[in-house]
């Protein structure tokens, strides 16, 4: 009985023992399982973490790249703005500032060209330099100015002695400061070359690929406000100018002589008024027709601004018909008197060819001086209107002073 009932015992504890031990393995397994899974889970947020992130990564690279390209816009906004009103001086100027500071960081030398309509050559017109003693003795530009009018294009050298395309030592190039690196671009408006604006270095590769762009749509805006500037300075100039003689106008003549004469007081200085006269100019007219005498007149009046160009500040003007004047600060009687016996030689000589017919002309001069008597304008005319009146009366051709 004892036998059985521990067999029994035996087998229950057995079976018991398999019940537990299975209870285990599930157990075991289900961990098992619930650790596979979680760490599948793991896996699976560590990849959406890691996507997430690059993501991040991707929308801050995107965010930054955003504000670098509204903060270049923004430049550019500001420059259209800034140069629309500008004179050719303040464009200039406030272009020259700005390339200078944004892109040349304020370091090596910045140079505005412009090109000058009547003889097609650069000049220079404005500079910054990070050194402000050093002088700039190539006016016209360098070959690298030269290489920018040949191809019509901007151009990036990092290494003036590596670059190919200029070998400095068979041209003539002989620099009077040391430029290692430079990027330059021009200022065109409808394939007109206005100019180039220049960023140069004595350092090699000091300016990138993503600098020059930056200075091309720059220079972009930047003709198109000297466009603006020489279209606005041509206006006032067709305010203040005759059309036929390009000579000033009366109004605008009598403000500047108002001026000068101020001037010429306040500095204890000369000053000489010219009335000059075209003698017999009814008779020319009916002779060869209105059209000859205007071509006369226009041909006379390049002589006189030519004549007078060496005279500084003279300033001459068309003061009605056929009649000319002329002032000429820090002139005194004598020299007054030699550059107006000078012009009547030379205005007696200049040939006019009509119809392969040679014509010519002769003018009368009146002469005066400043002085305290005559110390306005009007006074000053009046003399010199009195002193042509003499010449005229004493048989024309002929220079008098009063
Ligand atoms: P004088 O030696 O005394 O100055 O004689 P003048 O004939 O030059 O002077 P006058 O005042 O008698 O005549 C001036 C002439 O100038 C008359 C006018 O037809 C001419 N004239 C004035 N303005 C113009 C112009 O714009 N074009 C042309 N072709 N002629 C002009
Ligand atoms: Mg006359
Ligand atoms: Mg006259």
């Amino acid at each position: 009985m004892l036998k059985i009932l521990i067999s029994h015992a035996g087998k229950l504890i057995f079976l018991t023992g398999l019940v537990y031990l299975f209870l285990l393995y599930s157990l075991i397994q289900r961990y098992l399982y619930s650790s596979r899974l979680l760490k599948l889970k793991t896996d699976n947020f560590n990849e959406e973490i890691n996507i997430l992130i690059a993501q991040m990564g991707k929308q801050n690279s995107l965010q930054s790249s955003f504000e670098q390209k509204i903060d270049h816009y923004n430049n550019l906004r500001n420059i259209a703005n800034k140069i629309q009103n500008l004179s050719l001086q303040q464009v200039s100027q406030y272009l020259v500032d700005y390339v200078f500071f944004l892109i040349g960081k304020d370091k090596g030398t910045c140079l505005l060209y412009l090109v000058e309509p009547e003889k097609q050559k650069l000049n220079l017109f404005l500079s910054k330099k990070e050194d402000r003693s050093m002088v700039i003795k190539q006016k016209r530009g360098d070959v690298f100015d030269r290489w920018m009018i040949k191809h019509s294009s901007s151009l990036l050298v990092r290494d003036t002695k590596l670059d190919y395309r200029f070998d400095l030592e068979k041209t003539e190039y002989k620099p009077d400061r040391t430029v290692l690196s430079l990027i330059s671009s021009p200022l065109k408006v409808e394939q007109r070359f206005l100019g180039i604006l220049r960023l140069d270095s004595e350092e090699a590769d000091t300016y990138s690929q993503e600098d020059l762009r930056l200075l091309d749509t720059i220079c972009n805006l930047g003709a198109m406000g000297f466009e603006n500037a020489l279209l606005f300075q041509r206006t006032q100039e067709l305010a203040i100018k005759d059309s036929l003689t390009l000579t000033y106008t009366r109004g605008y003549f009598l403000e500047r002589l108002n001026h000068e004469i101020k001037r010429t007081m306040r500095l204890h200085k000369q000053l000489a008024l010219l009335i000059i006269d075209i003698d017999n100019f009814k008779d020319y007219n009916d002779k060869y027709g209105h059209i000859a005498g205007d071509i006369l007149l226009k041909g006379l009046s390049i002589l006189f601004l030519e004549f007078f160009s060496k005279v500084s500040d003279a300033m001459v003007c068309r003061f009605g018909g056929e009649e000319f004047s002329v002032f000429l600060p820090s002139v005194e009687k004598k020299q007054a008197l030699e550059l107006a016996e000078d012009l009547r030689k030379e205005s007696q000589k200049k040939k006019f060819v009509l119809r392969r017919k040679e014509t010519f002309v002769t003018v009368s001069i009146g002469v005066t001086c400043l002085s305290l008597e005559s110390a306005s304008a009007q006074d000053l005319i009046l003399k010199a209107d009195a002193a042509l009146y003499n010449s005229k009366r004493t048989g024309r051709n002929k220079v008098c002073f009063l």
